[in-house]
This record gives structure tokens, sequence and C-alpha cells, in this order.
């Protein structure tokens, strides 16, 4: 096992990891930018080294700022979070060299399933099923309009370097081709350097259905079931839940087993997550996230796991604590994101947070990095908080949920808390009934209108 092991993020993902750290008695350092300096994963972890300027480009993202860290503190392994570095191949590659474990997948698999056409193209080929589209990428808005003709509208044109939610059109009908394409390119080369886009069949009211899988890196993997995702907005997931309130034993046990053969077959190590749209029955790939998810603690709080324990103990060549067989449901759980954002537009909302009373009791467990007085510095994401809850079943969760909600207070700066407040009211999240649209619709009615 390692003896002391860097973190390089922050926020409440970086305290999470701390927390796993200190259980496995293991020393964790954090790193900071010059404006996390009083931040509480740098108070937290057993040691603390600043990087660089508020800047995440000059901090978060430098590796040549990380690796020094590594070298200064003599962490032995560095567990990269959730995005920042977390799928960077390069990252990997430059770590490897200089004899750091990333704790995470190999930076082949990484490369592999962080461009979409050829993590299409992968999982294809291991029989994972796939949205119907393009053969890999698209060059001209010809073949673009050609495949229209060919598999109809509508269509959805995406960068094959795209994430959270960028590089991504919609063309409802030929006319709409041109510029959708374009857009997509654009958005790809203007985000992640890459204009590359291939197209897929528009689902019209498809489920976010995504599996968690686990390898050990020599042949086995397993799945822990499925997360619904389907709330969002602008593709940005608010609302988690395990496990899906649509999927029955049998869908999942069939879909789980897919996974977990496809990963062992590659013999991918550690967490990752299968992104599915599911519609009438039917699952259909769009992503692989080779990195630990904002929505993990939900899959915890069923399997009774700790992933980033696990994601530790592989990554220092230890065995996985579990096999398929030890994975049992229990209950039902579910996260809700808290952002300093101000509704209804959900603008970015950063600033001093005067109170901060974090809900408890049975069932509850807040991840947050908030404290009294703390100041949410501009330059990060808006997550400041997940409130993940846990019942029996769905309807004691969602009352647990409803009961917490009441309990947190968050002083300061506006949040999302009031939207989910709204939500708990509404007869489609209580019964389970929605998609991936349901929530623009609802908030095109009922908050922006
Ligand atoms: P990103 O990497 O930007 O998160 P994804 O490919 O994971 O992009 O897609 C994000 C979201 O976009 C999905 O959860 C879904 O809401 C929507 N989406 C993606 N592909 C399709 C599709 N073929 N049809 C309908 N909606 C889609």
């Amino acid at each position: 096992m390692f003896d002391k092991i860097l973190i390089a993020n922050r926020g409440e993902i970086a305290l999470r990891v701390i927390r796993a750290c200190r259980e496995m008695g293991v020393q964790s350092v954090a790193v900071h930018s010059t404006a996390d300096a009083d931040a509480m994963h740098v108070r937290m972890a057993d040691e603390a080294i600043c990087i660089g300027p508020p800047s995440s480009t000059d901090s978060y993202l430098s590796i040549p700022a990380i690796v020094a860290a590594c070298e200064i503190t003599g962490a032995q392994a560095i567990h990269p979070g959730y995005g920042f570095l977390s799928e960077n191949a390069r990252f990997v590659e430059i770590l490897e060299d200089h004899g750091i474990t990333f704790i995470g997948p190999t930076s082949e698999h990484i490369r592999v399933m962080g461009d979409k056409i050829t993590a299409k193209d992968t999982m294809k080929k291991l029989g994972v099923p796939c949205v119907p589209g393009s053969e890999g990428g698209v060059a001209t808005v010809e073949e673009a309009k050609a495949l229209g003709e060919e598999i109809g509208y509508p269509l959805i044109i995406k960068a094959t370097a795209g994430g959270g939610g960028k590089g991504m059109k919609l063309a409802k009908s030929a006319d709409e081709m041109e510029q959708a394409f374009q857009t997509a390119r654009q958005e790809g080369k203007v985000n992640f350097g890459n204009d590359e886009v291939y197209i897929e069949k528009y689902l019209g009211k498809p489920r976010h259905i995504e599996i968690q899988v686990f390898g050990d890196g020599k042949g086995k993997a397993v799945h822990l079931g499925e997360r619904d995702c389907s709330l969002q907005r602008r593709h940005q997931k608010v609302f988690e839940e395990a496990p899906g309130p649509a999927i029955d034993p049998e869908t999942r046990a069939r879909i789980g087993r897919i996974c977990a053969d496809a990963m062992a077959d590659i013999n991918y190590i550690g967490a990752g997550t299968i992104e599915f749209l599911y519609e009438d029955g039917e699952f259909f790939f769009i992503e692989m996230n080779t990195r630990l998810q904002v929505e993990h603690p939900v899959t915890e709080a069923i399997f009774g796991v700790d992933l980033v324990r696990e994601q530790i103990r592989v990554a220092a060549g230890v065995d996985m604590s579990f096999d398929q067989d030890d994975l049992v449901i229990n209950g039902h759980a579910i996260e809700v994101r808290i952002n300093a954002e101000k509704l209804p537009n959900f603008s970015p909302c950063p600033g001093k947070i005067t109170q901060y009373h974090a809900p408890g009791g049975l069932g509850v467990r807040m991840d947050s990095a908030l404290y009294d007085g703390y100041s949410i510095p501009p330059y990060y994401d808006s997550l400041i908080g997940k409130l993940i809850v846990h019942g029996r079943n769905r309807p004691e969760a969602l009352s647990r949920l409803n009961r917490a909600l009441g309990e947190l207070i968050v002083d300061g700066v506006d949040t999302t808390i009031p939207l989910f407040d709204a939500l708990l009211g509404q007869k489609d999240i209580l019964t389970g009934d929605y998609d991936i649209h349901w929530l623009e619709h609802w908030l095109e009615t009922n908050l922006q209108g």
C-alpha cells in the first residue's frame, strides 16, 4: 500500500479522497491555488502545497506544478478526482515517466474512451449496444446530409472530443444540418482543440442510465448496477438516483453483465462509468467516463462499498475487496447537486458563506467543502455540495431528502436548493416518471416563465 497520496483536485472531491486515505492509514497531500489557501481540503489534508495562481490552467491543470509537488512531498501516487486532469492521458504518461502511480486507468484506456468515435467503435466490438449513426467521423456537410437521408431526422452532431454538453448540436431536418454541423465542429475546435464530429440518431424521450463498472486490471471486472441521471439541465446532471426507477433486476443483470465482460476483456483497472440512453427497453451506449463520477455516492450507498478505497487498493496492486456475487443492492439512494447558482438562470453566484449547517441523521450524507465564513472563489465549478440520502426504498429516500433539505442551511449566496424543494412537489418526480428532457421542459414553464 502507498504511504502517501497526493490529491490533484479541490472542493468536495478532494475531501472525499482525503477521508478514504485517512481510513486506510495513508498520508494525504493537498494541492491548492493561491485562491484556495483557506479551502477545507487544505485544512483537512496531512500536508498542503501551493501549486500556482487562481487560474486552473496555471494550478490544478499544471502538470509540471503537480509533478513537482509530488516530488517535494514524496507522494507515491496521485488521485485525480473528477474533472481537471482526471481524463488526461498525457498526464498519466508523464506520471509513469516519473515513477508516480496514477490512481485510475491506463493512459491507453483514457485515450480510447476520451475520443468518442474510438470509444464507440471499441464498445461496439466488445458487444455493447450503441446509438445508430455514422461509422466513425463525418468530414463534410454533404456526407452529413446523405446520412440524414439514410437514417432520418432528428440527428445529433457530436464533437468526438466533446464533454460537459459542449460540442453537441441537434439537427431536426436537412435545413438545420449545415448550421448544426458547423457549430458542433467549431465548438469542438474551440473547446477541445479537435473539430472532428460524428452523427447519431437523436432519441426523443430516453432516460440517461449509466452503469458503474470496476476492474482489477488483471481480467476481473464487476458492475455495480445503474444510476438514473436523466434529470439534466443543458446536458448537466442535477439529480441522480440508484437504482433506476425504470430498471428491473433482469435488465440490470443483463446490461451489467455486458459492461463487466467488456471491461474484463480489455483488462480495465479501477472505476469507470459506461453511459447509455435507455428508450423502449433498449440501451444505447453514448460514452464512457474513465474516472470516479460526481454521483458515485448513490452507488456506494446502495451497495455499501467505498469506491475510492477500492480505487486506491487496485492502484496499489491489492485485490478488489468484492466479487460480483457480493454486490447486492440494499434500498434506494438519491443525490442532489447543490450549486452556488442564482435561479432562474443558474448564473454562477460565488461569494461569502455567512452561515452553513449540514443536515444529518439516519441515511443522510453531505459531501461538501463549505464552512461558516468560507468565500467561494469565482474561478472554479459552481458545485459546492452534494446531498445524498439513502432509504429502504424510493419513497423513504424521497421523504428523507425532503427532511434533509429542510435542515440544510447555506446562507450568503444563492443556491440550487429551492429547485429541489420545488421538484419534490412534482408528481413525476415522486413516481420516477421522467426522461432526459423533463427538467428543461419543467423549468421553461415553471421557473423561467
Ligand atoms: P457529454 O460528454 O458532453 O456529457 P454525452 O455524449 O455524455 O456528452 O451526452 C450528454 C447528454 O446529451 C446525454 O445525457 C443526453 O441527455 C444527451 N444526448 C447525447 N446523445 C444523445 C442522442 N443520441 N439523442 C438524444 N440525446 C442525447
